[in-house]
């Protein structure tokens, strides 16, 4: 047996065969032709072939998980209709009398090279671009089909690394988990994974020689374990079974209401990334939306995505959620959400760096198409905005005015909108020692305890050596979610609870004693919390404990 640990992306606990998957599997071999024009021919009808499975591939991944990620594949149509990459190709196969798979793979190594050793963060990002359009050439002219998962048993995919157009062809009945390399928190595969609620692994040293081994992989623990002995694979085969009643058991509280046993209602959202994670939340009974990360769909894009594209997103939020509130936080890009587009420049610290409210507060043309998008979708729904890294009272008045001026354009245009909450994120320690004033001039509070936590205890979240520092229960933080309560109250505030914390089932008691009304975590978590929520009797004194 061997144990391998990494980083956890999606808990979980999956038993299954491993399917190992590497696109480096396939040997190009270099070949004399005697007709070249044939050679260009037989090239011309792979690119067509490459362009028709691409526009398939778009329209499959806009049904699936939205325009944002999408457009990927836009952009590898756009790398196959490149002259100076298609001339190359052309060149070699011409010159040196050489078969068309060969020819592109010279010409990916060659131009990727190339874009690697740029100084520009984009450009690399586009070698990955032009190696995945250059393997589907390959793939079509030597006629394999890339990642499939031949046997009929779902199965662990273990890879070096995920790209999108690998995993939105999957079939997603067939995969139990994904175990990779590499890959962030925000990779393709850690957002498909938690779409599908399945285990997810990242930074595990994987290896070929595991194909067709038998494993498990403990999403909660961070690790796999491959060809697991007799005692390892019985203790997790009732971990398993386990998790399957204590699933059952949860789907029993579904209809029934998120109140505590003397009466108190609490408010029990869901944290989405886009309109594809609804139907999730609407299965596990959220009652409305409490953190939709609208970055999510500036992500993975190779430019801003138009006031039309925003709206028709938070229409379709507004409409499937049916009258139930949708809070949409505005862009929160930076630190470690990058896109490349945004032309960032690099920082010493990006944590505390220029991001979020401070890029849209310094690019108002950016900020007011999302408002505009934001304010047009309230006419279809109950929305209310609310504004991440606040620290200042100056800023959510900066935020107000740009808003007025947004409903005054909006008025203009004759375009409707809705009643609009307003709120704001407490998630750095300025704010919840103001938060009695920044109570006035909002609707809501929604404490982001992951941000929170990071900047009062000053522990970089990203960073895993300081795990065994990062104390989540930590009093610091347990006084600053009391006083946001507190001083959000007093001024007839709502206050929420939407970082990772609000997921944690030890302290549900404990917010729902300092007052907590609202808490948003993952659909995969709610009726956790709904059963947390419903064993707890305000009314029976008790020592809050942490
Ligand atoms: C938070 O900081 O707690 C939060 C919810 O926002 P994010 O995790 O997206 O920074
Ligand atoms: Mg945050």
């Amino acid at each position: 047996m061997q144990r391998v640990e990494g980083k956890s992306i999606f808990g979980g606990i999956a038993i299954g065969k491993i399917k190992f998957y590497s696109r480096e599997d396939r040997q190009v071999v270099r070949r004399h032709v005697k007709n070249v024009n044939d050679e260009v021919e037989r090239l011309y009808r792979a690119k067509e072939e490459a362009l028709c499975q691409l526009q398939k591939l778009h329209e499959k991944a806009v049904r699936e998980v939205g325009d944002g990620p999408a457009e990927i594949f836009q952009v590898h149509q756009k790398v196959l209709n490149d002259r100076d990459y298609l001339g190359s190709i052309i060149h070699i196969i011409e010159t040196e009398t050489i078969n068309a798979e060969y020819a592109v793979a010279c010409t990916s190594d060659n131009f990727s090279q190339m874009f690697e050793a740029m100084d520009d963060e984009y450009m690399r990002a586009r070698a990955a671009d032009l190696k995945d359009v250059s393997n589907r050439m390959i793939d079509i002219l030597y006629g394999n089909p890339g990642l499939e998962i031949e046997s009929d048993e779902p199965v662990i995919i273990v890879a070096e690394e995920l790209v999108p157009s690998e995993t939105v062809q999957l079939d997603q009945k067939k995969v139990l988990s994904f175990v990779t390399r590499k890959g962030s928190a925000n990779s393709h595969t850690a957002i498909l994974a938690r779409t599908m609620g399945i285990p997810a692994l990242t930074d595990i040293t994987v290896s070929r020689q595991w194909d067709k081994n038998t494993a498990i992989v403990d999403g909660y623990e961070g690790c796999i374990y491959i060809n697991p002995d007799e005692d390892t694979f019985l203790k997790y085969k009732e971990k398993k079974n386990n998790e399957i009643e204590k699933r059952k058991m949860l789907e029993q509280l579904r209809g029934k209401p998120a109140v505590t046993i003397d009466g108190k209602e609490i408010m029990l959202y869901a944290n989405i990334g886009g309109v594809k994670d609804v139907m999730n939340a609407l299965q596990n009974d959220a009652e409305g939306i409490g953190l939709f990360r609208s970055e999510f769909l500036y992500l993975e894009r190779s430019d801003y995505p138009t006031e039309e594209e925003q709206f028709n997103v938070y229409k379709t939020v507004a409409r499937n959620m049916a009258g139930k509130r949708v809070i949409i936080r505005t862009l929160d890009i930076g630190a470690d959400k990058q896109a490349d587009y945004f032309g960032l420049e690099h920082e010493e610290n990006p944590a505390m760096g220029y991001r979020a409210i401070r890029i849209c507060l310094d690019r108002t043309d950016l900020f007011k198409t999302q408002l505009r998008a934001i304010y047009r979708a309230s006419a279809f729904g109950k929305i209310a905005v609310m504004f991440p890294m606040i620290i200042s009272v100056d800023e959510v008045r900066r935020i107000k005015i740009i808003i007025e001026e947004v409903k005054v354009e909006l008025k203009n245009d004759m375009v409707m909108y809705g009643d609009v909450e307003i709120g704001i994120m407490i998630e750095t320690p300025a704010a919840v020692m103001i938060s009695d004033l920044l109570a006035k001039e909002v609707d809501f509070f929604s404490i982001g305890t992951n941000d929170l936590t990071q900047y009062t205890l000053a522990i970089d979240r990203q960073n895993s050596r300081l795990d065994c520092f990062y104390d989540s229960h930590h009093e610091a933080v347990m006084r600053m979610i009391k006083m946001v309560a507190d001083n959000g109250h007093k001024e007839g505030c709502f206050v929420g609870i939407c970082g990772e914390l609000a997921a944690d089932t030890t302290l549900t008691e404990t917010f729902l004693r300092m007052g907590i009304d609202e808490l948003s975590v993952s659909p995969s978590m709610l009726l956790n919390v709904k059963s947390q929520i419903r064993k707890v009797d305000l009314s029976k004194s008790c020592e809050i404990s942490n």
